[in-house]
């Protein structure tokens, strides 16, 4: 069986990880119908904006995609292309595994699937700018309506969190948590100081968490206390479930105990349709120059050929990305010990050896 899916190579390393991805997808044998649509950089030239409609509706019928990362343009320009794609396609769960690989700088025995709410939070981007007449008109209203004055000169972020959000992404993991035969869900927020947003989030979980009782335990932890524990004993959590900000910034974290962003894959699930990519931007200085590790791509599309249905595929390719990063010898310069190891491959080349691991050939 073919299957048709979606491909945003994306901009800056996108195009490089996603045609590395395309090739170790290939020698797993399963076959796939590419549509491959520019988006950010390349679509801004030819259709002037990063993302326009057709993409979406692409998305919308084929159901399954995957993506390299998307350049957001930091405190100015356009919004970002990864959280409008999100938002319009309703891809309320960010599902981010993170595992210990063995020949990385990871630490051992860790084991751990992130759940980060997708739709609401900080990420929305409700935001009212410094000086405008909506702020102006935010700004009245908040200090009318309650003690604390916010500056006139300020900007201002909304974070809304609701019960419906909450409940389907910690829904979610708890079935997740079931499926696989996890023990442990672990909610994460700061409920202590944003008592009505977080202390809502926090409430819903432990009313989900009733219903699995007896089969899967519940935890929860402040965000800060979390940083800690994850860096101390990240072997200690199973899946952890949080609002979309958090989730945003423990994903890199947790990327960092298992050996850095390069490693680090994920699927953005919605009703019937997801889209998989990897943690990583989209890393502008080392654009085009065969450098940077392909293996998040890879082990995206891993879980994707998992969705697709085509587990042992799914298995054997993230087990030879695993097989060449413990061998350690076919591995770009983040997985080395010394960054500026000259043995270190190229993107290719790294990719490559995947490739002949799953063509049952030793890597050159
Ligand atoms: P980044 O993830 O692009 O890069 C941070 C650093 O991590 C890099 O400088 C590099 O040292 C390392 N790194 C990242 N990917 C790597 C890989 N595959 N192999 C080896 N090392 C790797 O984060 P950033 O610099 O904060 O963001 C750059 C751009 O990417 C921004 O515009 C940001 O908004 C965007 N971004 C996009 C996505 C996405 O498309 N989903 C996610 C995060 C950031």
């Amino acid at each position: 069986m073919t299957h048709r899916v979606t491909l945003l190579p994306g901009d800056g390393i996108g195009p490089e990880v996603a045609e590395a991805m395309k090739q170790c997808v290939a020698a797993t044998g399963v076959a796939i119908e590419w549509d491959e649509q520019p988006v950010g950089e390349f679509a801004i030239k030819k259709y002037g904006t990063p993302l326009p409609d057709h993409v979406l509706e692409a998305i919308r019928k084929s159901k399954v995609a995957i993506k390299g990362p998307i350049v957001t343009p930091i405190g100015k320009g356009f919004r970002s292309v990864n959280v409008a794609l999100r938002q319009a396609l309703d891809l309320f769960a960010c599902v981010r595994p993170c595992r210990s690989f063995e020949g990385a700088k990871s630490f051992k025995g860790v084991d751990l699937v992130i759940f980060r709410e997708n739709t609401e939070d900080l990420y929305a981007g409700i935001e009212f700018e410094k000086g405008s007449p909506e702020v102006a008109q935010v700004i009245e209203l908040c200090n009318k309506l309650q003690p604390r004055k916010i500056k006139d000169d300020a900007a201002v972020s909304i974070k809304p969190i609701s019960v419906s959000a909450s409940r389907r992404i910690v829904k979610f993991a708890f079935e997740y948590a079931l499926k696989h035969g996890r023990k442990k869900v672990t909610a994460v927020h700061k409920a202590n100081i944003m008592k009505f947003s977080d202390g809502l989030f926090l409430r819903t979980a432990g009313e989900v968490a009733k219903e699995y009782e007896g089969r899967v335990a519940f935890e929860d932890v402040i965000v800060d206390n979390c940083c800690m524990q994850l860096v101390q004993r990240p072997q200690n959590f199973d899946v952890l479930v949080l609002p979309n900000l958090y989730g945003d910034i423990i994903s890199d974290l947790c990327a960092g105990l298992i050996g850095g962003l390069g490693l680090a894959p994920g699927a953005n699930i919605g009703d019937g349709i997801a889209l998989f990519e990897p943690v990583h931007g989209s890393a502008p200085k080392y654009t085009g120059l065969n450098k940077v590790n392909p293996a998040a791509t890879i082990l995206s599309a891993s879980l994707m050929l998992d969705y697709l249905g085509e587990t042992k595929a799914a298995q054997r390719l993230e087990q030879a990305v695993r097989d060449v990063i413990k061998e350690g010898k076919a591995v770009t310069y983040d997985l080395k010990a010394d960054r500026n190891d000259p043995t270190a491959v190229g993107t290719r080349e790294m990719a490559e050896a995947v490739c002949s691991l799953l063509r049952g050939k030793r890597p050159a």
